[in-house]
């Protein structure tokens, strides 16, 4: 039975001090969760994580937005593993579509990244999803295999039952358009499939999260959906009385 999961992913937003006044908000939150076997969390910024680490719930999740592939180095503007480990952090969002397109961040990319993640036992959530055109084109299971396949390639099924996969179509990713459930299933079930081709019965304890314009209100219709165990929220996670509905409502 894999456990459900609500993660918010903040990207530029909140300093230092409102991601405190959150974390220190959402401590009843985090318990809730854990009463009802969901796990819970969010993706500050770097300049937030140890904020949010050492405010929130210990059991809060809390996620790096990106990472690095090698450990140190010539490397202006980013960080390690060994820097995220420092503080406790160990997940990390790899892949996020917003990544893809402005970071030139490509499946091999996400590759490497995850596979420096999975080597120091940490949890990489890798983002996938098509972008609006290829939707229009009908190409979204062909892009979310070679996401999924490439980024994938050679991991062992040991290795991947850490990993947690979230499908999100970047058409409706701070759009406003969501993916009807019925979609959002499709394309979860059919990624299960790949991963049950790549990595046998492990498949089916890898947790598969929906993203795009999840808010409290659609919640519980994504989660009711069988390959579906949880959200990847962004937008609907930065108010603490929105992301407390995110939770409530799939109680
Ligand atoms: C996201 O950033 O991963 C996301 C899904 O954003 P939003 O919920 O705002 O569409």
């Amino acid at each position: 039975m894999r456990r459900k999961l609500l993660l918010g992913n903040w990207k530029m937003n909140k300093t230092s001090a409102e991601a405190k006044e959150f974390a220190l908000a959402s401590r009843d939150l985090v318990n809730l969760a854990h009463q009802n076997n969901i796990d819970i969390g969010v993706a500050p910024t770097y300049l937030s994580l140890a904020t949010v680490k050492e405010n929130a719930d210990p059991k809060m999740i809390v996620a790096a937005q990106n990472v690095h592939f090698m450990d140190h180095g010539a490397y202006t503007g980013e960080i390690s593993v060994p820097m995220l480990q420092e503080f406790g952090i160990d997940w990390v969002l790899i892949g996020h579509s917003e990544r893809r397109a402005y970071d030139n961040e490509t499946n091999q990319k996400c590759h490497d990244k995850m596979a420096v993640l999975l080597a120091n036992n940490m949890v990489p959530v890798y983002c996938v999803g098509e972008t609006l055109a290829q939707f229009e084109a009908g190409q979204t299971k062909e892009v979310v295999s070679s996401q999924i396949r490439e980024g994938l390639a050679d991991f062992t099924p040991e290795q991947v039952k850490r990993l947690v996969v979230a499908y999100e179509p970047v058409w409706s990713i701070g759009t406003g358009k969501n993916a009807s459930t019925e979609i959002a299933q499709d394309v979860c079930g059919y990624i299960r499939s790949i991963l049950r081709e790549l990595f046998g019965e492990v498949a089916e304890e890898i947790r598969i999260l929906y993203g795009g314009s999840v808010k409290p209100e659609n919640i519980k219709a994504y989660l009711s959906c069988p390959d579906i165990d949880g959200g990847l929220v962004g937008g609907a996670s930065l108010k603490i009385d929105s992301y407390s509905g995110l939770l409530t409502n799939i109680l």
